[in-house]
């Protein structure tokens, strides 16, 4: 087990949104296909469940409504249907909106936290640096950034624990090429690591069901085939990548641990096979 303490995890998807594959894996469709919005909910023995990012939610189409930021949705088209929201799928497994008590953000583009403000009782667990890269943005560089500063509460940061490099950090038992982890409950049960590249400061998080290791890479890749077939995105999708440099650090990070490692599971947010592979359709 990597973790120290086993969760339960259910993996799950709040709408989607549609492009053209070669953009995300070279040598792939041009055909527009879908990308869903992948979110997971960690049951922990005495935390209850937590959140890690939501995937869309009604308020992503409020918020784009109105030039500017209307150019987002006509830029990647979502689909959504509110059966798939993180606070529906919640409340369907018995869950009351003010039990979730942590919602850890991978990084801060729209289709991640769409669903915050769901949850007025909710503690936000970030990296720091992930909403350094987006906080005091303009509205049009925000858009451009994929942010949408009304997706989240007015008291945002009064309720944040940002993770900062003096955070508490454990060893890993196992040989993975990061020196360290964040221990962002304190207990091993969940292990954050910094995976930037696609966004600056974008958060890895690696748990431990009694069955299987997970690694849930967000957006290191958009999809398991990527680091299978060491397939890299087209290089216009460089355009809108924090840095080339930190992406492809991560990418071969994630190849290493998947020849490393081939029974841990890694799961892009928008990777519809690790979805179908994994994917729980409900919360267990
Ligand atoms: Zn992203």
């Amino acid at each position: 087990m990597i973790s120290a303490r086993p969760v339960s995890l259910s993996i799950l998807s709040a709408g989607y949104c549609v492009h053209p594959e070669f953009l995300t894996l070279r040598g792939g469709a041009l055909r527009p296909v879908k990308f869903p919005a992948g979110y997971a909910v960690i049951r922990h023995p005495d935390l209850g469940p937590i959140l890690f990012d939501t995937g869309y939610s009604v308020r992503f189409f409020q918020e784009t409504a109105s030039l500017p930021d209307s150019l987002y949705r006509h830029i990647t088209p979502v689909v959504f249907e509110e059966r798939d929201s993180a606070l529906h799928r919640l409340r369907e497994a018995g869950f009351d909106p003010a039990d979730i008590r942590y919602v850890v953000l991978s990084h801060f583009h729209a289709d991640h936290i769409g669903g915050v403000r769901d949850f007025p009782q909710a503690k936000f667990i970030y990296l720091q640096k992930s909403y350094d890269a987006v906080r005091s943005l303009g509205r049009i560089k925000a858009l451009r950034a994929g942010f949408l500063p009304g997706l989240l509460p007015e008291d945002f940061l009064a309720r944040s624990l940002p993770v900062t490099p003096e955070s508490a950090q454990r060893e890993f038992q196992h040989s993975l090429p990061f020196e360290k982890a964040f221990d962002l409950l304190g207990d091993g049960s969940l292990l954050a690591v910094e995976m930037s590249g696609h966004a600056a400061g974008m958060m890895g998080l690696f748990v431990s069901t009694a069955e299987h290791d997970y690694l849930l890479c967000a957006d290191t890749v958009w999809s398991s085939r990527a680091f299978r077939e060491n397939r890299r995105p087209h290089p216009v999708a460089g355009l809108i990548m924090d840095s080339r440099a930190d992406y492809e650090m991560n990418f071969q990070r994630l190849r290493q641990i998947h020849m490393q490692y081939p029974e841990l599971r890694i799961v892009p947010s928008h990777c519809r096979e690790a979805l179908a592979a994994w994917g729980t359709g409900g919360i267990r």
